[in-house]
């Protein structure tokens, strides 16, 4: 199931300057910090957890967990507590979310596995990422019936022709052969459990069950598993799925084969081929090509991961197909460049944080792809030299007018180039989870089955939904457009796992959910962590804006009301964000971790967005 190995050893070099400088904290922003006032804050017992107590924060020794979920987080704990290494509970703690995060993650989607291996001082990637059925031709999005392409939700995302060849199976076992201790077996017994016993529906699965409601309608083996009675799970009943239990427990014992080969990959591939549809649904729910040969030749891609060096870290992300690691790259890089700080600075910084991004932005939208596609200058879009030359057409009191050009990493000064401008959208599905053990490795860890509710089809019988992964390609047949649709072809994601580490030591995981604004909430922490005096739970728990080469940007209500005055001045216009597909208005939902002084951990999950998520250590202080 696996290709080549790949890695890149972290430097251990001297820390040009200090993380957070005592005069970054001096002036930091304490104000400039105001928790999200967007959502209602939850008490934890009520919240995403269920009846299970939850924290935000923990603080401690002997490893430590991050995740939006309880369940998965203590699952994570249980396994680090017992002895495995920090890939064994990141697969463990991946596929219980599976079970309580079943829309935003699970065995039918793919994600991006980012592992550092303080043994050996390397940082390695795994690329699960869905791939494009040998089938599909460029003009699949288009309705043969109009000659147009199919409107994108909710007809496009509830499709056969959406669903990319999942890469989360053949993930888990490349992680456990490449870095783990544990067997899949072993690995899986505690979400197998999970599934069987069920968990408490909390009001985020209830809400993103209702907010599903029409597409999972339209499938009737969906209707049944999340509809049960034609209604979502009630708040406080227990969630049981035990045909997902039944799918594991066959994954567990036989492995990835028994996903990729055999009846369940019949049934995958014929359910995409014939969508199992209500025929009375007006969801015209087209078939795709996903062949049984697909699924049997899936395999996992190993590369190096990105990296940049940003005020004497080394910041470790996800290569292309993700835009991730190039687009936080490129910004840092870009921000490399200026004297950041909060108080007084916080204005500035914050400008000059949105004008870096928008820049990222307009260079993935030209040059990431599929790197076995199109040729991606990953190493030029990522190095300093491109970065000073990004920066010359930054005004440091000015916004910019957006959407800002291309440039060009391939020559040399300001000089940028034409591209067609290719809206992306903005969404709060997908999951991270962030793990260190007592060793110091660590993983980061985030994946998906694209949008909130993948493509609405389960698999009957087998407890789990379907990706319309597929949908992340853009959905133009424009010829010089890096993601257009190919056969084969991975699909170019956001995704941002993250590993910061310092001398060879980890210093920061972190990774979000939310579509294009994983790049910017990823971004947004570190600078608020590494440049702005915040902590890291003041960093999580901050505003956030996402500016994606637009020309207003989109902001949570908390930083519009705490920033908007601030940054008029620059000419800095900012809208309220809002969810492609639920209205909701938070912008990602962050899971880390920063190793302090004497391997202290402090494991971050949002107080808030989401419900709240679970942050927990092996040994509280
Ligand atoms: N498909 C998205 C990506 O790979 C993730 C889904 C989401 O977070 O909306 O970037």
């Amino acid at each position: 199931m696996t290709e080549p190995v790949v890695h890149h050893t972290a430097r251990r070099r001297v820390r040009l300057v200090a993380a957070t400088g005592a005069a970054a904290v001096a002036g930091a922003l304490v104000t400039a910090a105001p928790p999200v006032a967007s959502a209602a804050p939850a008490p934890a017992s009520e919240s995403r957890t269920g009846r299970l107590s939850s924290t935000s924060t923990a603080t401690g020794t002997g490893g430590a967990v991050s995740s939006v979920d309880v369940n998965a987080s203590r699952i994570g704990r249980q396994v680090l507590a017992e002895g495995g290494n920090a890939a064994d509970a990141a697969v463990a703690m991946a596929s219980g979310l599976g079970v309580s995060e079943p829309y935003s993650a699970g065995i039918g989607g793919g994600g991006y596995f980012v592992y550092y291996d303080a043994k050996k001082d390397e940082v390695s990637t795994i690329d699960g990422r869905e791939t494009a059925p040998s089938g599909i031709t460029n003009d699949a999005f288009v309705d043969p019936a109009t000659g147009q392409p199919y409107p994108f939700t909710p007809q496009l995302v509830s499709s056969g022709v959406a669903v990319g060849v999942p890469g989360t199976v053949a993930t888990w076992d490349a992680a456990l052969k490449r870095f783990g201790t544990r067997s899949l077996k072993r690995t899986l017994a505690p979400s197998i459990a999970l599934a069987r016993k069920g968990f408490v529906v909390d009001q985020t699965f209830r809400n993103q069950t209702l907010d599903n409601a029409e597409r999972f309608s339209a499938f009737p083996d969906t209707a049944r598993l999340f509809l049960p009675r034609g209604d979502a799970p009630k708040v406080g009943t227990r969630f049981r799925n035990p045909a997902l239990a039944r799918t594991l427990t066959s994954i567990a014992t036989k492995g990835p084969r028994a996903f990729y080969r055999g009846a369940l990959a019949r049934e995958i591939s014929s359910v995409v081929r014939s969508p199992r549809k209500d025929p009375s649904s007006a969801l015209p729910a087209p078939a795709g090509t996903l062949s049984t040969k697909d699924l049997a030749s899936y395999r996992v891609r190993h590369q190096a991961p990105t990296h940049v060096r940003y005020r004497g870290l080394d910041v470790y992300g996800m290569a292309p197909g993700s835009s991730g690691g190039t687009s936080v790259g490129e910004a840092l890089n870009i921000l490399e460049t200026y004297r950041l700080g909060g108080g007084r600075r916080t204005a500035r910084s914050l400008h000059l944080y949105l004008e870096a991004s928008a820049r990222a932005f307009a260079d993935r939208a030209a040059y990431v792809g599929d790197p076995r596609f199109t040729k991606v200058p990953t190493k030029r879009l990522t190095s300093q030299r491109f970065a000073n030359a990004r920066r010359c057409s930054i005004d440091q009191t000015t916004a910019s007018t957006r959407p800002v050009a291309a440039g060009n990493p391939y020559a040399s000064g300001c000089a940028t180039v034409s591209t067609q401008d290719r809206p992306d959208t903005e969404n709060v599905s997908t999951t991270h989870l962030s793990v260190v053990d007592r060793w110091g490795n660590a993983a980061s860890y985030t994946l998906t089955i694209e949008q909130t509710g993948g493509s609405g089809m389960t698999v009957p019988g087998r407890g789990f939904l379907l990706n319309n992964e597929l949908t992340d390609f853009t959905a133009a047949y424009d010829p010089d457009d890096p993601n257009r649709i190919a056969p084969g072809k991975r699909p170019r994601s956001s995704m941002a796992p993250t590993i910061v580490t310092d001398r060879g030591r980890v210093r920061y995981v972190v990774g979000s959910p939310g579509g294009a604004t994983i790049i910017t909430t990823v971004l947004q922490i570190l600078v608020n962590r590494i440049d702005l005096g915040m902590t890291l739970p003041q960093a999580v728990a901050a505003p956030r804006a996402s500016q994606r080469n637009t020309a207003s940007t989109p902001a949570e209500p908390g930083f519009i009301t705490a920033y908007e005055k601030l940054l008029a001045p620059y000419g800095q216009r900012l809208t309220p964000s809002g969810d492609t597909f639920t209205s909701a208005a938070e912008i990602g939902a962050a899971a880390t971790i920063e190793v302090g002084r004497g391997g202290r951990l402090t494991a971050v999950a949002e107080p808030r967005r989401r419900g709240g998520g679970s942050a927990l250590v092996v040994r509280p202080r």
